[in-house]
């Protein structure tokens, strides 16, 4: 598995190029994205959950390219070398390395309002907790909490830094979090409701050439780089 820093380092340079080549998918015209010559465009089923909501995936194969994920706030990009790449691999990766961006970010400056001084974040995937504080005040998180809204985010982030002045669920404890969070009752009750869709893995599949025949003209009008693109992505399944 490539590591995440190359992962985004990739990105950048994905979304550049993409933004040159095929403006058509920065679109938000659903239509153009699909007959713009892309060689395979995932079905609508493909959902990511991230931020709170439910976002499109589309996988395209593209030989020429590094592998690696562009999210443009509306739908992630996964791009593929070949019909065996792993977009779910992708697309878990991509959200490991937001956590590690975001998570830390929140910690530190929630801790600064809170008044309290931690040791350092870890991130962790532990698959029945979200998030926990240890008592060399390092705040363990799990990456898959920036699949949650960000208000509740930020209520687990309050919810461990209080637990470094009280190292309970007293009262004293809840009116200090409610202090930072009024909402918290709320955000638990969400956590409760959507537990299962956090922790569930990211399921992605790719789609077959077979399932999203493309218009032969406007394919064939794009370029000759894409023709040889969707040549190649066709032999894949025979050379298996
Ligand atoms: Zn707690």
């Amino acid at each position: 598995m490539a590591d995440t820093q190359s992962v985004v380092s990739d990105v950048k340079l994905f979304l550049e190029r993409l933004k040159k080549e095929m403006p058509e998918i920065f679109g938000t015209n659903e239509k153009s994205a699909a007959t713009d010559g892309t060689p395979s465009v995932a079905p609508a089923t493909n959902k990511v959950l991230y931020n709170g909501d439910l976002f499109e995936a589309r996988t395209y194969i593209t030989p020429d390219q590094e592998e690696g994920v562009a999210f443009d706030g509306t739908v992630f990009h996964v791009y593929l070398q070949n019909q065996n790449g792993n977009p779910s691999a992708l697309v878990t990766d991509w959200l490991r390395h937001k956590a590690g961006e975001i998570l830390p970010q929140k910690t530190k400056e929630w801790a600064e309002k809170i008044g309290v001084e931690y040791n350092r974040v870890v991130l962790k995937d532990q698959r029945t907790l979200w998030a926990s504080c240890s008592s060399q005040k390092n705040i363990n998180y799990s990456y898959r909490i920036v699949k949650m809204p960000p208000v509740v985010q930020d209520y687990l982030v309050i919810h461990e830094l209080c637990h470094l002045k009280f190292m309970n669920h007293g009262e004293e404890y809840w009116n200090l979090v409610g202090q930072f969070s009024p909402d918290y009752k709320l955000h638990r009750r969400w956590l409760n409701e959507h537990k299962d869709a956090v922790f569930e893995e990211v399921k992605l599949s790719v789609t077959a050439q077979d399932d999203t025949p493309m218009p032969p003209e406007e394919t064939a009008a794009s370029s000759e780089e894409k023709a040889e693109i969707k040549a190649e992505t066709e032999r894949q399944p025979d050379e298996k």
